[in-house]
């Protein structure tokens, strides 16, 4: 015999009642042995207590009451409810008189509803021809005298149970009615909310059960509510002890008096979707479960009870006031947590008796107060208990980093001993970018990361095809989902939270809106965006100045300009205090060299504790071209000049690249990650251009540019044989000069025999001492510098 149950949703008008019934006929027609158990239809528990409290309040309860009739009546009008709807209409009318009801009042009220669901299902299921009986629990089960939450007496109600089934075997298949039972005296009484999985549980106990199906609305337990979390994964297999652990938070299927009668006769418990007849649900069973499964619920309508208090250091007896108190008052306590200087206790327990509970706990300590033993009894409303369910400590730190790394902190957390079970108290307005970090760490399920791009120009669009291009590749290798919800220029912004697509420039043209900072940030927090990192494509000397403002709100940072290395070294230490603070990163390995794994290598042998003592070559891209033509080719200089700003490798105004600033900057960037502090203006720069033609018009510059050709004529004449000229970045530990300048090498070195663009890195350290490590390729260009960002950007995710 296989015992289903089927939950109010499912016997909902509609695809929800006519499914159930083609369930239940078609298991009828297989001659299945089937028990049938039915809460009331739709939200009929919730409709009836809410016309009660109306007539108790003597409101107008009629229409609610005709409209609750229509409804029930809605599928077959044919079936005679008239018993229970004059019930209900004698019921209300007497309590609209009396303006108050009890206990015993509501029971009798609420059970129509599971009557009336029993009695319609009876009927549908005659017309089909199944041999369906009408069973009335109120004659079987029978309880103690708690009205609303009544406990049922084992050894009476199972020997009417199998009675009644002794007499009613065969084909019969019975309809019985859950959440209603009665006492001694014959009075309704009912299990408590939810009650008929409980009922449905106690038959399959009663009747030795191979199985009970309960058919929800939902195919099953997930990892955690697709509601909060997309990626939610449904739980394909649960053991009992696991299950338990999750029915303290939240699945009220899952509550330990439903499963405790199934754990006695080891009953396995699927949970199904009528819905969703193809999904074949969860499973809970003994040792059903894969090890390790893990889940997370919430519990949303709770409130933080916070005691503090000098005195309550080493006073004994204190916490038992508390719980004296409010169990006194019926107040259930979730979640306790407690310093181990007892200088105070928090307690999570239900929203709606937060007010309750403060007046009693004032009450209790009121002589405290005026000692100043206790200072404060404080409520707060606004949180929610996560509860992460299979945790093992030794492996909290992760889920916990990721929430911190998120601006997420716990307002307060503890930890069962045995049953692996770590829950959190979150601020409500976290709580759903909370879930969601939580759910992406510990399932490893793909993380995602939500990223603002500023600048879409040549690097900044570049590196947005490359991602789009590879996003696929990378959620299939590595889990990881690049979310692109941002792309701004320096006046507008397009804000996609699902994240941009390949048409983004049209999109970007079409929805762009002029935008400040704050409106970004803003909208990410709006969305729950999580792992948030801003990437900084612009040359901009004003978009540095919004660094900290991103890190202070959660923002890793990738970036391209080079500005925020390069101004007072005031800056550059905030920024990296603040980053520290935020425990947030800070990449920009294409400042110097472009995509070539310059920074990074550097990084690593100075905090290895490689002592580096000299670094050397040729920063730019655009002097590298310059001096490996000229120096090889009958050509005047400003031929090849023109020749590099036609292959577009020199900026508008070329003086910027012959000024030596360029290289300086990255020569800069180079010293400070060796952790010296030094200025741009510590750097001896040799400028390629004489005074008179720095300080002249483009246009007088352009027309007076052949006057270099002389100079450097003579210069590159005037070297050793088989020498080539190179424009270099030279920076020595040891003797702390840093100088920009153009030197004379011969062409079989290193620097020598470098061509094209190319940019090459010399690197001496007491291990590379005669031999230097070398770094050498492409070191500008739209393409390697996007390729080089978006480096940074994997890089940081790994971090995350
Ligand atoms: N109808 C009852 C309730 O809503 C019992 C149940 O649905 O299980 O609580
Ligand atoms: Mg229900």
């Amino acid at each position: 015999m296989k015992v289903l149950k089927f939950g109010g949703k499912s016997l909902a008008n509609g695809k929800g009642i006519d499914t159930a019934i083609q369930i239940i006929t078609d298991k009828a027609e297989k001659n299945e042995q089937i028990a049938v158990v039915l809460s009331a239809r739709g939200n009929a528990t919730d409709e009836l207590l809410e016309i009660l409290e109306k007539a108790a309040n003597q409101e107008a309860y009629k229409t609610q009451l005709e409209s609750f009739k229509n409804y029930q009546n809605q599928r077959d009008t044919s079936v005679d409810l008239s018993e229970e709807f004059q019930t209900l209409e004698t019921i209300f009318q007497g309590v609209s008189l009396l303006a108050d009801y009890s206990e015993k009042i509501q029971d009798k009220v609420v059970s129509q509803g599971e009557i009336i669901a029993a009695k319609l299902v009876t009927k549908l299921l005659k017309d089909k021809g199944v041999n369906a009986h009408f069973t009335d629990t109120r004659k079987l089960i029978k309880t103690d005298d708690v009205f609303g939450n009544a406990r049922p007496i084992e050894a009476i109600s199972r020997k009417n149970i199998i009675n009644h089934f002794k007499s009613h075997n065969g084909n019969t298949v019975n309809i019985v009615t859950g959440f209603i039972a009665s006492n001694q005296k014959n009075e309704t009484t009912t299990l408590g909310r939810n009650g008929s999985n409980y009922t449905a549980a106690l038959l399959a106990n009663f009747l030795d059960a191979e199985e009970l199906q309960n058919y929800t609305h939902v195919d099953g337990i997930f990892t955690a509510n697709p509601e909060l979390v997309s990626d939610a994964k449904k739980i394909a297999a649960l053991s009992f002890n696991e299950a338990n652990e999750l029915a303290t938070f939240g699945a009220n299927i899952l509550h330990a008096k439903t499963i405790v009668p199934l754990i006695e006769k080891n009953i396995p418990l699927r949970i199904l979707n009528t819905f969703n007849k193809e999904d074949k649900g969860t499973i809970i069973a003994e040792n059903a479960a894969e090890k390790g499964i893990k889940s997370i619920s919430v519990l949303d309508n709770v409130a933080l009870i916070n005691l503090e208090g000098r005195g309550l250091l080493g006073k004994i007896g204190v916490d038992a006031r508390i719980f004296k108190t409010l169990s006194e008052h019926d107040i259930n306590v979730n979640v306790i947590s407690q310093g181990s200087s007892e200088r105070g206790i928090g307690l999570v327990i239900d929203r709606n008796q937060a007010t309750k509970a403060v007046i009693a706990l004032e009450r209790e300590f009121e002589h405290d107060f005026y000692t100043k033993d206790v200072s404060k009894i404080a409520v707060e409303e606004n949180v929610s208990v996560i509860s992460i369910v299979g945790q093992d400590l030794s492996e909290f730190h992760k889920p916990y980093t990721a929430l911190i790394k998120n601006q997420i902190v716990p307002v307060l957390f503890n930890n069962t001993v045995s049953g692996k079970n770590v829950s959190l108290v979150v601020k409500k307005t976290q709580l759903h970018k909370a879930v969601n970090v939580i759910h992406g760490q510990i399932f490893g399920i793909s993380k995602k990361i939500n990223i603002a791009v500023f600048g879409k120009g040549l690097v900044g669009g570049t590196l947005l095809n490359q991602i789009i291009h590879s996003k696929k590749d990378i959620l299939d290798k590595n889990n990881i989902k690049l979310n692109v919800f941002a792309v701004a220029d320096s006046k507008h912004v397009y804000l996609d939270k699902n994240g941009i697509t390949d048409d983004w420039k049209t999109g970007f043209q079409t929805e762009k809106t002029a935008y400040t900072l704050a409106q970004i940030i803003d909208y990410a927090k709006a969305n729950h965006l999580e792992n948030l990192l801003a990437v900084d494509t612009t040359a901009s000397k004003e978009f540095v100045h919004n660094y900290i403002h991103l890190v202070t709100n959660g923002f890793d940072l990738v970036s391209a300009n080079k500005i925020a290395n390069t101004v007072d070294y005031t800056f550059y230490e905030e920024l990296r205090t603040q980053l520290k603070k935020h425990q947030k990163s800070y990449l920009y390995e294409t400042n110097v060299g472009a995509g070539l794994p310059l920074i990074d290598t550097i990084k690593l042998l100075h905090k290895s504790g490689e002592k580096i003592k000299k670094i050397r070559g040729v920063f730019s891209g655009s002097l590298s071209y310059l001096f490996n033509t000229f120096s090889v080719e009958e050509i005047p200089f400003s031929t090849v000049l023109q020749q590099a700003e036609n292959k577009g490798f020199t900026e508008p105004d070329a003086r910027e690249d012959l000024s030596g600033n360029d290289v300086a900057r990255k020569l800069l960037i180079l010293a400070r990650e060796l952790d010296l502090k030094h200025e741009l203006s510590d750097i001896s720069i040799q400028n390629l251009l004489p005074n008179d033609l720095q300080h002249i018009s483009l246009e007088a510059f352009k027309k007076k540019v052949t006057e270099l050709d002389k100079t450097y004529q003579l210069i590159k004449a005037n070297q050793q044989k088989n020498h080539v000229l190179r424009y270099v970045g030279d920076l020595s530990t040891e003797t702390g000069i840093l100088e920009v300048k153009l030197i004379s090498v011969p062409q079989n070195s290193a620097l020598g025999q470098i061509k094209g663009s190319d940019s090459i890195f010399e690197i001496y350290t007491e291990a590379y001492a005669t031999q230097p490590l070398v770094i050498q390729g492409a070191g500008a260009g739209a393409a390697v510098t996007a390729r080089g960002v978006f480096g940074d950007i994997l890089r940081l995710t790994e971090k995350l």
